[in-house]
């Protein structure tokens, strides 16, 4: 009668063990590829499982959009300050220009194309609309429309009237939409950026626009501070015409 030693029994179990995860291996990595290749990435940039509540505390109805806008430029220093700014964050804005100031500098304009902000027309000379001066008014957004044509090659879709001043028919005659604003922390009044970007802070919420000028360099610190408090409060900045149409 032969005699087995239980150690053979154990040995022969671990052998098992080891064959069959060798031979279920392939089908277990095969299952994990389409796994990876079909998860989608959020317009943040994050993968949607980390902004899943559970792994981050961040869920994707956490993610609230906001939209910069400046008016008023390009400024020769402080525009271009600004841009460099923004794209170290990642974030696009939205610039009403003027045509006198595009005209000026067309390389910041193309700048701004180049670098995906959205481009609006702010009239050539920063002129209100009145009621006697609409045909003028209307010919400074035609010509500035051309000039800024003429730099990017894209047709320009949104105005900012100065002062808010408009005319809805215009919109019919020039297929253009105006742009107007929900939070305006009057950073053109103050040489005070800390104050500018408490006033922002402190106003803003999902879906708003926020009225700034880059003629100023207390704005543009100001709206860079602005970008990273906010990014941290789960805020994704927006060029505006995806808060108006998306
Ligand atoms: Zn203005």
């Amino acid at each position: 009668m032969k005699h087995y030693d239980p150690i053979f029994n154990i040995l022969y179990v671990i052998c098992v063990c080891l064959t069959l995860t060798a031979i279920a291996r392939p089908f277990l990595t095969q299952r994990a590829i389409p796994a990876i290749a079909s998860s989608h990435f959020h317009p943040s940039g994050l993968p949607v499982a980390s902004i899943d509540p559970v792994s981050s505390g961040l869920a994707p109805a956490d993610i609230r959009r906001t939209a910069l806008t400046f008016d008023d430029g390009p400024h020769p220093v402080y525009t271009e300050q600004l841009l460099d700014g923004l794209k170290e964050r990642g974030v696009h804005a939205t610039f009403f220009v003027t045509g006198e100031h595009a005209e000026l500098h067309p390389d910041i304009i193309r700048r701004m194309h180049d670098e995906g902000h959205l481009i609006g027309n702010h009239t050539y000379s920063h002129i209100q609309l009145t009621a006697s001066n609409r045909d003028q008014f209307k010919n400074e957004l035609i010509q500035t429309n051309e000039i800024l044509y003429e730099i990017t090659g894209e047709e320009i879709q949104y105005v900012r009237p100065p002062y808010g001043s408009w005319d809805k028919q215009l919109e019919t005659d020039l297929n253009m939409f105006p742009v107007l604003w929900n939070v305006d922390p009057l950073d053109w009044r103050t040489a005070n950026a800390n104050r500018v970007a408490k006033a922002v802070i402190s106003k803003v919420s999902e879906n708003d626009i926020i009225l700034m000028h880059d003629y100023y360099d207390t704005s543009v610190e100001a709206a860079l501070m602005i970008v990273d408090e906010l990014m941290l409060q789960g805020y994704e900045f927006v060029t505006v015409d995806k808060i108006l149409f998306d």
